[in-house]
Protein backbone atom coordinates (compact mmCIF):
# COMPACT_ATOMS: atom_id res chain seq x y z
CA UNK A 1 0.00 0.00 0.00
CA UNK A 2 1.02 3.43 -1.05
CA UNK A 3 1.17 6.48 2.02
CA UNK A 4 -1.79 7.23 1.51
CA UNK A 5 -0.81 11.05 2.12
CA UNK A 6 1.61 10.68 -1.14
CA UNK A 7 -1.18 9.28 -3.24
CA UNK A 8 -3.09 12.40 -2.01
CA UNK A 9 -0.55 15.10 -2.92
CA UNK A 10 -0.40 13.21 -6.58
CA UNK A 11 -4.12 12.82 -7.02
CA UNK A 12 -4.24 16.94 -6.38
CA UNK A 13 -1.46 17.78 -7.92
CA UNK A 14 -3.39 16.17 -11.60
CA UNK A 15 -6.52 17.70 -10.95
CA UNK A 16 -4.95 21.04 -10.97
CA UNK A 17 -2.91 20.67 -14.05
CA UNK A 18 -6.54 19.31 -16.12
CA UNK A 19 -7.69 22.80 -14.36
CA UNK A 20 -10.20 21.33 -11.90
CA UNK A 21 -11.35 23.23 -9.07
CA UNK A 22 -10.58 21.83 -5.40
CA UNK A 23 -13.77 22.34 -4.14
CA UNK A 24 -13.94 20.77 0.03
CA UNK A 25 -16.04 17.70 -1.91
CA UNK A 26 -13.51 17.56 -4.60
CA UNK A 27 -10.55 16.79 -1.72
CA UNK A 28 -13.12 14.37 0.32
CA UNK A 29 -13.37 12.44 -2.77
CA UNK A 30 -9.43 12.29 -3.25
CA UNK A 31 -9.08 11.47 0.56
CA UNK A 32 -11.48 8.02 -0.01
CA UNK A 33 -9.77 7.29 -3.12
CA UNK A 34 -6.21 8.02 -1.88
CA UNK A 35 -6.69 4.92 0.61
CA UNK A 36 -9.48 2.72 -1.45
CA UNK A 37 -10.02 0.41 1.37
CA UNK A 38 -11.79 -2.23 -0.29
CA UNK A 39 -11.61 -0.92 -3.94
CA UNK A 40 -14.82 1.23 -3.79
CA UNK A 41 -17.17 1.90 -6.43
CA UNK A 42 -18.10 4.89 -7.15
CA UNK A 43 -21.82 4.71 -5.41
CA UNK A 44 -19.57 3.84 -2.53
CA UNK A 45 -17.43 6.90 -3.20
CA UNK A 46 -20.52 9.22 -3.22
CA UNK A 47 -22.37 7.60 0.23
CA UNK A 48 -18.94 8.21 2.22
CA UNK A 49 -18.16 11.87 0.82
CA UNK A 50 -22.25 12.19 1.43
CA UNK A 51 -21.69 11.69 4.69
CA UNK A 52 -19.96 14.90 4.88
CA UNK A 53 -21.35 16.90 1.99
CA UNK A 54 -25.14 16.00 2.15
CA UNK A 55 -25.54 17.87 -1.60
CA UNK A 56 -22.73 16.37 -3.47
CA UNK A 57 -23.98 15.01 -6.74
CA UNK A 58 -22.87 11.15 -7.74
CA UNK A 59 -21.91 13.10 -11.58
CA UNK A 60 -19.20 14.66 -9.15
CA UNK A 61 -17.60 11.04 -8.59
CA UNK A 62 -17.62 10.71 -12.08
CA UNK A 63 -16.35 13.43 -13.26
CA UNK A 64 -13.32 13.55 -10.48
CA UNK A 65 -12.85 9.82 -11.64
CA UNK A 66 -12.46 10.32 -15.81
CA UNK A 67 -9.93 12.79 -15.27
CA UNK A 68 -7.85 10.94 -12.56
CA UNK A 69 -8.33 7.86 -14.55
CA UNK A 70 -7.28 9.38 -17.87
CA UNK A 71 -3.60 10.60 -15.86
CA UNK A 72 -3.23 7.14 -14.98
CA UNK A 73 -3.88 8.65 -11.50
CA UNK A 74 -6.64 5.86 -10.30
CA UNK A 75 -7.05 1.94 -12.02
CA UNK A 76 -10.52 1.02 -12.82
CA UNK A 77 -11.23 -2.12 -12.34
CA UNK A 78 -13.96 -3.36 -14.50
CA UNK A 79 -16.93 -5.69 -14.34
CA UNK A 80 -20.03 -7.07 -16.83
CA UNK A 81 -22.27 -8.51 -13.67
CA UNK A 82 -21.90 -5.41 -11.16
CA UNK A 83 -20.41 -1.66 -10.49
CA UNK A 84 -16.98 -1.05 -11.38
CA UNK A 85 -14.02 -0.62 -8.68
CA UNK A 86 -11.79 2.16 -8.02
CA UNK A 87 -8.28 2.18 -6.84
CA UNK A 88 -6.17 5.56 -6.13
CA UNK A 89 -4.19 3.93 -3.87
CA UNK A 90 -2.25 1.89 -6.33
CA UNK A 91 -3.36 3.02 -9.53
CA UNK A 92 -1.04 1.00 -11.72
CA UNK A 93 -2.10 -2.13 -12.82
CA UNK A 94 -1.72 -5.18 -10.48
CA UNK A 95 -3.45 -8.22 -9.69
CA UNK A 96 -6.49 -8.66 -7.11
CA UNK A 97 -8.38 -11.33 -4.84
CA UNK A 98 -12.24 -10.67 -5.71
CA UNK A 99 -14.71 -12.25 -3.10
CA UNK A 100 -17.58 -14.11 -4.96
CA UNK A 101 -19.50 -14.00 -1.78
CA UNK A 102 -19.72 -10.13 -0.97
CA UNK A 103 -17.52 -8.37 -3.34
CA UNK A 104 -14.60 -7.97 -1.37
CA UNK A 105 -11.53 -6.55 -3.32
CA UNK A 106 -8.18 -7.24 -1.87
CA UNK A 107 -4.37 -6.68 -3.56
CA UNK A 108 -2.11 -9.64 -2.95
CA UNK A 109 1.35 -8.74 -2.56
CA UNK A 110 3.13 -11.26 -5.69
CA UNK A 111 6.58 -11.01 -6.26
CA UNK A 112 6.57 -13.47 -9.19
CA UNK A 113 4.43 -11.27 -11.22
CA UNK A 114 7.68 -9.76 -13.21
CA UNK A 115 8.67 -12.92 -14.26
CA UNK A 116 4.90 -14.08 -15.25
CA UNK A 117 5.29 -10.76 -17.59
CA UNK A 118 8.80 -11.74 -18.67
CA UNK A 119 7.26 -14.91 -19.81
CA UNK A 120 4.15 -14.04 -21.52
CA UNK A 121 6.19 -11.93 -23.63
CA UNK A 122 8.54 -14.38 -24.60
CA UNK A 123 6.13 -16.93 -25.59
CA UNK A 124 3.93 -14.82 -27.70
CA UNK A 125 6.15 -12.25 -28.65
CA UNK A 126 4.39 -9.11 -27.45
CA UNK A 127 5.73 -6.15 -26.03
CA UNK A 128 3.32 -6.22 -22.49
CA UNK A 129 2.18 -2.98 -21.58
CA UNK A 130 -0.51 -3.44 -18.95
CA UNK A 131 -2.27 -6.29 -17.46
CA UNK A 132 -5.35 -7.82 -15.76
CA UNK A 133 -5.13 -10.54 -13.13
CA UNK A 134 -7.89 -11.45 -11.01
CA UNK A 135 -8.59 -14.26 -8.68
CA UNK A 136 -12.10 -15.38 -7.87
CA UNK A 137 -13.18 -16.88 -4.69
CA UNK A 138 -14.32 -16.63 -0.80
CA UNK A 139 -12.91 -14.30 1.66
CA UNK A 140 -11.99 -15.42 4.71
CA UNK A 141 -15.18 -13.78 6.57
CA UNK A 142 -17.35 -15.23 3.80
CA UNK A 143 -15.73 -18.81 4.70
CA UNK A 144 -16.58 -18.30 7.99
CA UNK A 145 -20.01 -17.39 7.86
CA UNK A 146 -20.61 -20.34 5.14
CA UNK A 147 -18.85 -23.24 7.59
CA UNK A 148 -20.96 -21.24 10.55
CA UNK A 149 -24.47 -21.36 8.11
CA UNK A 150 -23.13 -25.87 7.59
CA UNK A 151 -22.53 -25.86 11.01
CA UNK A 152 -18.91 -26.47 10.85
CA UNK A 153 -16.32 -24.44 12.29
CA UNK A 154 -14.13 -22.21 9.48
CA UNK A 155 -11.06 -23.99 8.15
ZN1 LIG B 1 -16.50 -12.12 1.03
MN1 LIG C 1 -5.91 -2.78 -5.99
Amino acid sequence: MNPPGDRLEAMLGWLRHAGCRITPQRLEILKVLAVSEGHPSAETIHQRVAAHFPTMSLATVYKTLAVLKTAGQVLELEFSDRDNRYDGNRPEPHPHCICQGCGAILDPDLTSLDALASLAARQTGFHIQSLRLDFYGLCPACQARRAAASGNKPA
